[in-house]
């Protein structure tokens, strides 16, 4: 069975002639490299991704990670992939050079993340909580630490954690309670416990740093009060070599859903030596250096598992037959209306997302290594504009795109040995870590738009409307530019509708959050198929399936911002309205 096809055409097109990537690679990145190195990188890691990470994602999902005399146990093939990864230095491909990365654009790196979740989500955690910690310390921690500990994540001889949740602090981080107290050497002792921490423990690296924020002695209450630290597996010396067991131990993991090879941890802290990174009370400000990389990567787990089960599902449309004349062969699924529907929405959904991922990737590039200042703010603004949406967006796609993909098997979609509900196990847990879908909604509207009256929403609309503009005498794109146009009229009304609100009826946009995100999320698509069908104009497969899929995206999904535009708005007098003691009354 074929377990992972990578879509290196789709993206290729995508670099080429969408983003014009040439020009982008010199203006983004300090970097030398030229389209073609990037291209082939990408042709190299969908290699990869095929025959290495895969297969092993099979037996990941079989075999999961256990619990072994207080230690976790990776499954087979695991420690395999690990090393080749590393040694092929997958794990630095947009990190600096002068830390041992590789310095590519992000560009690229979203999409190796995009094959590498799709082949083994579980294991792609791993690796992305590495390269983020060394993105963390390259931006807040002093020169001396820096220089010792980010080559060794970015060479992948060591792994890191991203350590924040509490029993009682998830999605309310304001709530933790680990304790940090300075001790006479300048170090910090750490208690507390962390729960559903990934990979606070495994087998692959010798040495794991934990990413954790605590609260000093006297600190205010709420996220104002939090610090970051690094909290070694085992104890760091003065000239940061390991040395004794730090008492920050693994206590059990979580039987989940899905990721099974992923272990899951509670962690307790045990007066564990801690190293404060930037100032004390700025944790949470740094750590977001961290959560956006993540961020960007959770988002993208859904592009890449929602596509991979969709690659399944149209491998096997084509070969299943059923229905038509009983006196004649049966026809193959791909000739019933309803599996069309069901093929041309997944095929929308990700194409249209993928394109969104290199725009923000883009975004992303340009607010690290534009040239100028000024590229580089606005990018920044556009990048945390985009965040919350890839994030939301994409994972609740791409979630939807992996159900489809088991309804196009029909039961046999249902039955482990397909291996396509794997992928629907896998990624429901995207919309849930990384800021629950419903906090970066909440991020979206409270913090995004509303603070500064609208401006990066504006600077978004400008170039949707500079594209529509721009694209006015080109044959063949009315049923998208149409379809777009109206879509971005109702984001504009709601959007008016939020601004014009008094801070003391915000509790209607927060109703509205969610569809809010929903529509936008489906007007940046809207968008990137009218930029993929501007670009699409030859008479090959790859040109006519793009433009076919912007008229099904334009006639077919984008009026979902309809009904969208009626749910953002509903205000929050009527829902608060409903007697709330009857709606969790249950018997
Ligand atoms: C497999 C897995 C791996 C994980 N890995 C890590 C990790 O490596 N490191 C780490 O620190 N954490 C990790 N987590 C934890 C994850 O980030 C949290 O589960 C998540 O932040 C939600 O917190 P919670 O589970 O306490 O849910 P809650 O915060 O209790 O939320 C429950 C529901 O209420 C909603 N809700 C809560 N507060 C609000 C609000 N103010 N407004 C509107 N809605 C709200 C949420 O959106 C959600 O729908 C992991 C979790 C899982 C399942």
């Amino acid at each position: 069975m074929e377990h992972y096809t990578a879509a290196v055409e789709d993206m290729r097109f995508l670099l080429e002639r969408v983003f014009d990537f040439e020009p982008v690679l010199s203006r983004a990145t300090a970097s030398e490299v030229d389209a073609q190195t990037a291209f082939s990188v990408l042709e190299q890691g969908a290699q990869f991704a095929a025959k290495v990470l895969a297969p092993a994602g099979v037996t990941g999902d079989q075999i999961g990670s256990r619990f072994v005399d207080g230690a976790v146990v990776t499954p087979p093939g695991f420690k395999e992939c690990y090393r080749r990864y590393c040694e092929d230095g997958w794990l630095g491909v947009d990190l600096p050079a002068q830390f041992g990365g590789q310095g590519l654009p992000l560009m690229v790196q979203a999409g190796l993340a995009e094959m590498v979740t799709g082949a083994y989500m579980a294991f792609s955690m791993l690796t992305l909580q590495g390269r983020s910690a060394a993105r963390l310390l390259i931006g807040h921690a002093e020169a001396a630490v820096r220089d010792a500990l980010v080559p060794r994540l970015v060479s992948g001889e060591w792994a890191a954690t991203i350590c924040i949740t509490e029993p009682q602090a998830g999605s309310d981080v304001g709530r933790l309670t680990t304790r940090a107290v300075r001790q006479d050497n300048g170090q910090w002792a750490l208690s507390g416990t962390k729960i559903f921490i990934s990979y606070a423990d495994q087998d692959v690296t010798p040495q794991i740093l934990h990413m954790a924020l605590a609260r000093t002695p006297g600190a205010p209450a709420g996220t104002r009060g939090l610090s970051l630290f690094i909290v070694p597996k085992f104890k760091l010396d003065a000239n940061w070599q390991p040395g004794e067991r730090n008492p920050a131990r693994v206590q059990h993991i979580e039987h989940k859903m899905g990721l099974s090879a992923s272990a899951t941890c509670e962690l307790h802290l045990d007066g564990a030596q801690g190293f404060m990174i930037g100032e004390e009370g700025q944790g949470l400000k740094a750590m977001f250096d961290m959560m956006n990389v993540m961020r960007l990567e959770t988002g993208i787990q859904g592009i890449g598992v929602g596509a991979a089960a969709m690659a399944k599902a149209l491998a096997y449309t084509v070969e299943r037959t059923q229905g038509g004349p009983a006196d004649a062969p049966p026809t193959p699924l791909t000739a019933h209306a309803d599996v069309r529907r069901m093929i041309y929405t997944m095929r929308a959904r990700v194409e249209a997302m993928r394109a969104m991922m290199f725009e923000t990737a883009l975004q992303l590039d340009l607010s690290y290594a534009a040239p100028d200042a000024g590229t580089r703010a606005t990018a920044r603004e556009q990048v945390q504009w985009l965040l919350p949406i890839c994030k939301a967006f994409f994972t609740d796609t791409g979630f939807e795109v992996a159900n489809l993909a088991i309804q196009c098997h029909g039961g046999h979609g249902y039955i482990r040995e397909t291996d396509v509900e794997r992928h629907v196990r896998d990624l429901r847990v995207a919309s849930i870590y990384e800021g629950t879908n419903g906090i970066q909604a909440f991020d979206l509207v409270a913090r995004k738009l509303l603070p500064d009256g609208g401006k990066r929403y504006q600077e978004f609309m400008r170039r949707i409307r500079a594209d529509l503009a721009a694209t006015k005498d080109r044959a063949g794109l009315d049923d998208i530019r149409q379809a777009l146009t109206h879509a971005a009229d109702a984001a504009d009304r709601v959007t008016q509708t939020y601004l014009a609100q008094p801070p003391a009826q915000r509790r209607d946009a927060e109703t509205g959050a969610a569809a809010y995100l929903s529509l936008i999320g489906r007007v940046a698509s809207g968008w990137m198929w009218l930029r993929m069908a501007t670009a699409a104009s030859e008479d090959m497969p790859l040109h006519r399936r793009k433009r076919e899929l912007a008229r099904f995206y334009a006639r077919y999904l984008l009026p979902e911002v309809l009904a969208l535009e009626q749910q953002a708005s509903a205000s929050a007098a009527w829902i608060d309205g409903l007697d709330a003691e009857t709606l969790v009354d249950y018997r």
